[in-house]
């Protein structure tokens, strides 16, 4: 396996040039392009890697799984259907043009911007410092990495830049669909997609979702086995923004990317991948870790159809 990763990157590294690293938020823009890093974690709980494998990078998107996840765990599958619908948008993952009618769930889903500042809302805890640490708590037993913290750096930078999404929640706000202060509620999702992650972290948050949410080695059920499901059918339609589709013929299982370029697959029952490389192709996804996973997927015959 080892030797196939190598190949693999070695192949896609020429990628790692095309595209550009995020520069929305500042900090992002450092990113070093020509890191590129991909971890696997195989059935019988082994991690194979290649490249950077320990490089650290914040998960950004790749957290919303997780939001999702902590939402469904304190109040049910009724509660969050009932405020984020699960479809497809189309749009880039922090639009706004939503036509002229009303905002209502059905239009967003939980991938996108407005979706998971939305479901932020629905985290159990008194203050969203609480919410916050509730999720970070979560991420770390998935990730069975007690040491994840967030980059400060790249959270303040958000925190300072994140107008969009502070329009995307006034938004949300204006529709009845979000009560409490904006400001508040979104320190929680920037902390949240500041978190600091390896690909190594990554390949084994995705193995517990392909795995259905037993840990492999104490055989624990950390959370139903029905969100498991419900989370990989939604990252199947809508975990890759609007190149989704494009993804699900070339590569075939469900996935999270994250413009701090991380990509996090899940191979139902088989594996958990974690890849890294900061520049992204115009829709916001790792234009070689794509490439990597679309390789690696024909190798291995991954796809899921
Ligand atoms: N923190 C980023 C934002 O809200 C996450 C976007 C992403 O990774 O898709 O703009």
């Amino acid at each position: 396996m080892e030797n196939l990763l190598k190949d693999i990157l070695k192949t896609c590294y020429p990628y790692t040039g095309q595209g550009k690293v995020a520069n929305y938020i500042p900090q992002l823009a450092k990113a070093d392009v020509t890191e590129f890093g991909i971890s696997v974690m195989t059935e019988d709980g082994v991690i194979h890697n290649a490249g950077d494998s320990d490089k650290k990078f914040t998960m950004q998107s790749i957290v919303k799984p997780m939001i999702l996840l902590m939402a469904l765990l304190d109040q049910g599958e009724e509660c969050v259907r009932r405020l984020v619908g699960v479809e497809a948008t189309g749009k880039p993952f922090d639009a706004f043009n939503y036509s002229d009618q009303a905002l209502k769930s059905e239009h967003i889903n939980p991938m996108i911007n407005t979706g998971s500042i939305a479901l932020c809302t629905l985290i159990k805890g008194e203050t969203y410092l609480e919410k916050f640490n509730r999720l970070l708590e979560l991420t770390r037993k998935m990730a069975d990495n007690p040491s994840l913290e967030i980059d400060r750096d790249v959270y303040l930078s958000e925190k300072e830049t994140g107008n969009k999404n502070r329009a995307l929640a006034y938004m949300l706000k204006a529709y009845g669909m979000l009560h409490d202060d904006v400001e508040e509620v979104l320190d929680c999702y920037f902390r949240a997609c500041s978190i600091s992650v390896t690909s190594v972290d990554l390949a084994k948050i995705g193995f517990t979702l392909a795995n259905r949410g037993k840990n492999l080695q104490t055989g624990e059920q950390m959370f139903p086995e029905k969100y498991a499901r419900d989370i990989n059918a939604v990252l199947m339609t809508c975990g890759m923004y609007d190149g989704s589709g494009e993804f699900a013929l070339n590569v075939g299982v469900p996935a999270k990317s994250g413009v701090g370029g991380g990509i996090m697959a899940i191979v139902p029952h088989r594996m958990g991948i974690g890849m890294y490389s900061p520049a992204l192709d115009g829709k916001g996804n790792s234009v070689a870790g794509i490439k990597a996973l679309e390789m690696l997927s024909e190798h291995l015959d991954l796809s899921i159809f």
